[in-house]
């Protein structure tokens, strides 16, 4: 079933030509780094530093064996100068010194061996939500059918896989095939906006170098928001999706953001693990500009480093900058204590918070016109508000790819897409509560059968043992105690008889 359709947005303001991405600029150095520790449930990395250890570039400073922990390492040379539940700080040295201990890979890879190598490196996905890559591997089937590259950056602000395939296209060609390779994937595709022209350009001749090795397919698609979005660029570039509640892994797809490809490649060929991203740095002068920065990087710094002008009105009124991370269209405040992550593709500086007071909805309808996956966000706002559970699934809130182009065209500034994910989320937090308290009953009811059961059985033996037949010993026993009885009664008897003659 095709659920999913790109209207043409021209006329909503959601279609726009970039113009090609800046070449890519290096800060200094910062001071400190603070390198976050990963957690995942009740697990924790395990520390391989304390306070006072000097490291090396590239150096791991936690292990774990659970492929949903994050391994993290030293993206600069230095001391360890403390650490906390969540970060361990780093001051330093300048002279960023390499470890000598980086594992290169030349041999090719079988599945298990490129799982490893990503567990180890701590890669996770740079496009997204930041799943971790070893796992996204191994959870693949058996024979998977395709590696869908995704090199579209629809939003207008972000630029950084454009600046990153034109300085590093061959080692990202090198670095898919090799990962398919390893994998067996027989079919490749990347898409890619059309109006990249120069990234299209790099990229067709990295790939005509290696045509000894499997094929690769470029397809170009319509530069328009939200052609990224997964689901979306699969069918733009192969016209197929998968089952309703089917997850695009499960239907033998691995799909993966060119940066996170560009990464695989460093940690595989370089032996480096992710400890750098190219990141577009938007300034309040509307300038994009692409900068590579160390993970661990704070926020505090680029502000420091990046040159901009303010409208002089912003700094006689002293107004605040504001820093937002992931581009216009997905944007989440950030505060200055942040820290550069694998997952920051775009920091916008500005100097207005960008926050509109929403009235209610008037029920244009425009939402319902540009959502990209059919949905009725006018209908899903009506049974968020009142968080109607039934009405929520009725209207399929867990297929919203959180895109929120409903938000941008509503004219009564409704945060719509900010409701369904909390919607979402409180409804999947009452789902596994409800799966709770079932298996909770499901424990209790078979606790009491057992119970009950051992019960009956007791009740069973006590009965059968007074139901038992005498055995010739508890015959004779018995006959002598009844003997034993009457010799008592008998002088008695015989008072009795004597007086009534
Ligand atoms: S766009 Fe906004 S005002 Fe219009 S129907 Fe949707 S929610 Fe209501
Ligand atoms: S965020 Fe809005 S437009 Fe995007 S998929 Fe969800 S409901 Fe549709």
């Amino acid at each position: 079933m095709n659920i999913l359709h790109l209207r043409d947005n021209r006329q909503r303001g959601l279609h726009w030509s970039k113009p090609r991405a800046r070449p890519i600029e290096t800060l200094p150095v910062p001071d400190t780094l603070y390198i976050p520790i990963s957690h995942w449930q009740q697990t924790t990395a395990e520390l391989l530093v304390t306070t006072g250890s000097t490291l090396y570039k590239g150096q791991p400073l936690t292990r774990s064996y659970n492929h949903n922990v994050i391994i993290t390492h030293a993206s600069s040379s230095g001391e360890v100068i403390d650490i906390s539940d969540n970060r361990i700080a780093i001051k330093t040295d300048g002279r960023d010194e390499v470890s000598d201990e980086l594992t290169k890979t030349t041999d090719s890879l079988s599945r298990q061996e490129i799982t490893d190598i990503a567990h180890r490196n701590g890669l996770t996905g740079q496009g997204g939500a930041g799943f971790p890559l070893a796992r996204k591997i191994a959870s693949l089937p058996q024979q998977p059918q395709l590696l869908l590259v995704n090199a579209a950056e629809c939003d207008p602000d972000i630029h950084c896989d454009d600046a990153l395939i034109q300085a590093y296209a061959p080692l990202v060609v090198e670095s898919v095939l090799t990962i398919a390779e390893a994998c067996e994937i027989d079919r490749v595709v990347i898409g890619i906006e059309n109006d990249k022209t120069r990234s299209i350009e790099q990229l067709q001749q990295a790939m005509a170098r290696q045509t000894a090795r499997q094929n690769i397919e470029l397809v170009t698609i319509p530069s328009q928001y939200p052609s990224g979005a997964e689901n979306i660029l699969l069918q733009l570039c192969t016209s197929e999706q998968p089952g309703p509640h089917e997850s695009l892994a499960s239907a033998g797809i691995l799909s993966m953001n060119i940066a996170t490809c560009y990464a695989m490649g460093q940690a595989v060929f370089n032996g480096m693990p992710p400890i750098s991203r190219i990141t577009t740095v938007v300034t309040p002068d509307g300038r994009h500009r692409n900068f590579k920065l160390l993970t661990g990087t704070p926020v505090n710094h680029i502000l420091d480093y990046v040159a901009y002008e303010r409208p002089i009105a912003s700094i006689e009124q002293e107004v605040p900058l504001h820093v937002t991370q992931g581009g216009r269209m997905m944007s989440e405040a950030l505060d200055t204590q942040a820290v550069i992550t694998q997952q920051s593709n775009c920091i916008t500086i500005s100097n207005t918070k960008g926050v509109q007071s929403s009235v209610p909805c008037i029920r244009c309808g425009a939402c319902s016109d540009i959502c990209p996956v059919r949905l009725m966000p006018q209908h899903l706002h009506k049974a968020a508000t009142h968080f109607d559970a039934q009405q929520l699934d009725n209207l399929n809130v867990d297929r919203c790819i959180e895109c929120r182009c409903c938000d941008v065209v509503c004219p009564s500034a409704i945060p719509l897409t900010a409701q369904f994910i909390q919607a979402k989320e409180h409804k999947h937090r009452q789902n596994n509560e409800q799966i709770a308290a079932d298996l909770a009953k499901q424990r209790y009811d078979k606790r009491q059968r057992r119970l009950q059961k051992e019960r009956s059985g007791k009740r069973r033996t006590s009965l059968k043992e007074k139901a038992a037949p005498a055995t010739p010993q508890s015959r004779k026993d018995l006959i002598a105690q009844a003997l034993k009885r009457s010799a008592k009664k008998k002088p008695n008897d015989a008072a009795d008889n004597g007086s009534s003659h």
